[in-house]
């Protein structure tokens, strides 16, 4: 497997290509026009591309599958050079709105969910990635090449804004070197300028990881699966927990720096007869006092063999407007592209060989 010229910061590529001024071309090849390859790059010499093209690729990541639901969300089935396969997944949130003279005022938005890992080393007893082990860590540059794929697949401008969510196959803290690196050459102004605000680190709670990632100073949010408010039944839906309680947890939360506009996302998976009662949301509201918090609460999806049922309606609204009631904001996670299963998080493919 050769690295990726992604896997690199504009200052360390500086270090690699020479003279200086042909990195900030490259940059632009990859980021502003998406060049999957270095026959693309139409303005450097046949020369460097050679050397170059003995030690690295450009873009490591090529789609295999491709599954486009009815509310515009797509999944993509992404494969890695060696052979393993990955999933991203490009989510519409807002669409174009449009003045009474049918002039357009705002371009729709869009969110692309990324993976971290190959499967998944935590374990999750409710989560499909889970069920497939682990495989491996993602280079800094799969991380970033699933992004320009998505992109340049949508035909989105390099210029137009996109919001990240670290949401996909994977426990990004456990792959903080990678993530991190990624994080910063998501930042480039030269390259995708996507900056700290408009990327969310979803974590199962790694607490030191979270003191970590907050003492990289990044500015991205982070989003905690929080899914349950005691430490019994939280061990027994994220084994994990063991390690790292819940009041780890919290206790690592209020020492992260975060934006004082924003707020740190609780995620909240609702299983049926699980943690969907008024006592559990009575003891959320308890745990989450003195942080700026706001709760997204998740329909439970299910999938063949699991033990595990999907909410009623009526005990989310319950427990939405009990936690509203208390001070606390709370939404419910609509279930984009549930109809392909692209709900993050669900990302296991249909395919057998997803781990291979
Ligand atoms: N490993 C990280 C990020 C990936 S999972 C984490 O756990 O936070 C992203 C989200 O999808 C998590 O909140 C997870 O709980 C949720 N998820 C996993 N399995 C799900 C299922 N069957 N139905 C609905 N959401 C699920
Ligand atoms: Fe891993 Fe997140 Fe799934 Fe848990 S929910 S197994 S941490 S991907």
């Amino acid at each position: 497997m050769k690295p990726s010229l992604m896997d690199y910061t504009q200052k360390e590529l500086i270090d690699i290509i020479k003279p200086k001024f042909r990195v900030k071309q490259i940059f632009g090849w990859m980021y502003h026009q998406y060049a999957s390859d270095f026959e693309d790059m139409k303005n450097i010499p046949k020369s460097l591309k050679e050397e170059l093209a003995s030690k690295f690729v450009v873009n490591p990541l090529k789609i295999i599958n491709k599954e486009v639901s009815t509310d515009g969300t797509i999944k993509y089935l992404l494969e890695l050079q060696d052979g393993k396969t990955m999933e991203a997944v490009w989510l519409k949130m807002k669409d174009d709105s449009f003045d009474e003279d049918g002039k357009l005022i705002h371009e729709a938005r869009y969110t692309i969910c990324v993976s971290t890992q190959v499967g998944c080393k935590v374990g999750c007893s409710f989560c499909l990635t889970a069920k497939g082990g682990f495989t491996r860590d993602l280079t800094a540059g799969e991380i970033i090449a699933q992004v320009v794929t998505l992109k340049k697949d949508n035909n989105h401008k390099h210029n137009r804004k996109i919001n990240i969510v670290y949401m996909g196959m994977g426990e990004p803290l456990d792959n903080l070197d990678n993530l991190s690196q990624a994080i910063k050459i998501f930042q480039e102004e030269e390259g995708l300028a996507i900056g700290g605000k408009r990327q969310t680190v979803s974590t199962s709670g790694l607490s030191s990881k979270i003191d970590k990632l907050g003492e990289m100073d990044l500015g991205v949010h982070i989003a905690i699966s929080l899914h349950a408010v005691d430490d019994e039944l939280r061990s027994e839906l994220i084994p994990m927990n063991k390690a790292h309680n819940i009041n780890s947890i919290i206790e690592a939360v209020k020492r992260f720096p975060i934006d004082a506009r924003k707020r740190v996302m609780f995620e909240y998976l609702v299983i049926k007869n699980k943690n969907d009662d008024i006592a559990s949301a009575k003891k959320l509201v308890k745990l989450l006092h003195g942080i700026k918090a706001k709760v997204n609460l998740i329909y439970f999806n299910p999938y063949p063999g699991t033990d595990y049922d999907r909410p009623e309606l009526k005990d989310m609204v319950n427990f939405q407007e009990y936690l509203v009631n208390h001070g606390l904001l709370c939404t419910i996670r609509d279930s984009k592209g549930i109809d392909i299963s692209a709900a993050c998080g669900q990302l296991k493919e249909k395919n057998t060989n997803l781990n291979n």
